[in-house]
């Protein structure tokens, strides 16, 4: 996809929040903190500095829906596996996202963003499954593959498969926001989901 505009339309933290003029398909985009998923949007609708990482520690988690094209949306979750997040702020954050993607009709895929340099976590996999378990298809981003030597990459492919116990349909997509390698795929898989 072309993209010839990108803009967040709103930092949602409910229901009544969420946009609904027009009612367009939604992509959730989910990783662990620091994993690289803001730079993941930025590179995919060629902005430097529209995702800001707004999910750091402190700061309201919300989700975030950027609007690309006036075609589809990119929601934005905020990162998990902070080590210092308090309990009381890790119920709101579950509770936030049960509310979306319980109810959310127009979702129709998640990006679960993951560093190919490692296997995936156990708040990866928990984050997996989760999707799973609202029955959405998943895009695997493992993103960073400019920092694995060539001759490796295959074998840490494999692992995040492994690790990650990929269903039948979910695709892993090599991924770097450093040289745009795996764009065009991410992209086409992307397209898929919203009927492009
Ligand atoms: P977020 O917290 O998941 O939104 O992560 P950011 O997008 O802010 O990225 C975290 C750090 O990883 C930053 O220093 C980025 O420059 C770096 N980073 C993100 N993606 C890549 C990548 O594909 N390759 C390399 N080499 N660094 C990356």
């Amino acid at each position: 996809m072309k993209v010839t505009s990108a803009e967040i339309v709103i930092s949602a933290v409910s229901q009544k929040q969420y946009p609904n003029d027009p009612l367009l398909p939604e992509i959730a985009l989910a990783g662990r903190s620091n994993v690289g998923k803001s730079s993941f949007i930025n590179k995919m609708i060629n902005r430097k500095n529209l995702a800001r990482t707004s999910s750091k520690p402190g700061k309201t988690q919300t989700l975030n829906f950027y609007k690309i094209n006036d075609v589809f949306y990119f929601v934005d979750v905020p990162g998990y596996g902070y080590a210092k997040v308090s309990k009381k702020e890790r119920e709101a954050w579950g509770k936030m996202l049960e509310e979306y993607f319980v109810e959310r009709k127009n979702l129709k895929a998640a990006a679960l963003i993951v560093d190919i340099r490692h296997d995936p976590t156990a708040d990866d996999i928990t984050m997996y499954n989760f999707f799973k378990h609202y029955e959405l298809p998943v895009v695997v981003i493992a993103t960073k593959l400019d920092k694995v030597a060539k001759n490796k990459r295959e074998s840490h492919m494999r692992r995040t498969m492994k690790v990650l116990e990929l269903e039948d349909g979910d695709v892993v997509i090599p991924f770097s926001s450093e040289t745009a390698e795996g764009k065009e795929k991410a992209w086409k898989a992307i397209e898929h989901f919203i009927n492009w």
